[in-house]
């Protein structure tokens, strides 16, 4: 049986995302942006809270565990760095597995944007919820850890299914795609950016994404046929995505 994704936007470009495995009713909500956001959305589904999946310990992420957990009483899966701003019940990293009634996740190590970033991979339904890992046509900033580091996340997720349904954390596409276009002329590029420049325009959201789409047409991933672009030619893949990074965070557009 499959697992019901509801998404909803919250705080000013976060996405809150409420999953239930239809098999057990069994709920969880991945990450805690915003506490009565997501309160109300339960309230709305009529959905009791099993479960916290959180994927890093930044406060648009982690910072209604505690909250939530003393109003619903679910219990918190996450990585070990979430426990600086509260508590865990279960600590978890890559390879583990969590379970939401018959719905088993995959954790992958996805560090780079923080030192233990992880995202959560359902192999059955062919959904993964990468945080601020990967975003639509962008990457997260690398806040704590390397370029090599945030190269070999990318590498792990651009590793699954290319008809994998990928919900990013952030309604940054937009922005995402006026980078996107300052470093890559492909015509795959052109032809996404100008439907995402309409869905925004129509105020549609373009989350959640596929790896296909994202191997296609995002410069992070296609870093290495980028390198000339932003001044890397010749050196090696994890380089090449360092100067598309270091080039977007230095983008005025
Ligand atoms: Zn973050
Ligand atoms: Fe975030």
């Amino acid at each position: 049986m499959p697992l019901t994704v509801h998404q909803f936007p919250c705080l000013s470009d976060n996405y809150g995302f409420l999953i239930r495995d239809e098999a057990s009713g069994l709920t969880a909500c991945i990450d805690t942006p915003d506490t009565g956001a997501i309160l109300r959305e339960l309230e709305t589904l009529d959905w009791d809270l099993d479960m916290i999946l959180n994927t890093h310990w930044h406060p648009d992420h982690a910072g209604g565990n505690a909250d939530i957990k003393a109003i619903t009483g679910c219990t918190i899966a996450g990585p070990a760095e979430v426990t600086r701003i509260a508590p865990l019940d279960r600590e978890v990293k890559h390879g583990d597995i969590v379970e939401l009634g018959e719905t088993a996740f995959q954790v992958i190590d996805s560090g780079g944007h923080t030192l233990g970033h992880i995202a959560y991979f359902d192999a059955a339904d062919r959904i993964a919820f990468v945080g601020d890992t990967l975003f639509a046509l962008g990457c997260g900033r690398l806040f704590e850890g390397t370029a090599e580091q945030m190269w070999d996340s990318l590498q792990r997720l651009a590793a699954l299914p290319d008809d994998t349904t990928v919900y990013c954390a952030h309604e940054y596409t937009a922005s995402n795609a006026r980078f996107a276009l300052s470093v890559d002329d492909s015509p795959a590029l052109k032809t996404r950016a100008q439907e995402i420049f309409a869905a925004r325009e129509r105020d549609e959201w373009t989350v959640p994404t596929t790896i296909g789409l994202e191997k296609a047409t995002n410069p992070f991933l296609r870093a290495p046929l980028l390198a000339a672009r932003v001044g890397a030619a010749g050196e090696p893949d994890a380089k090449a995505f360092g100067a598309v990074r270091a080039a977007k965070d230095n983008f005025r557009g």
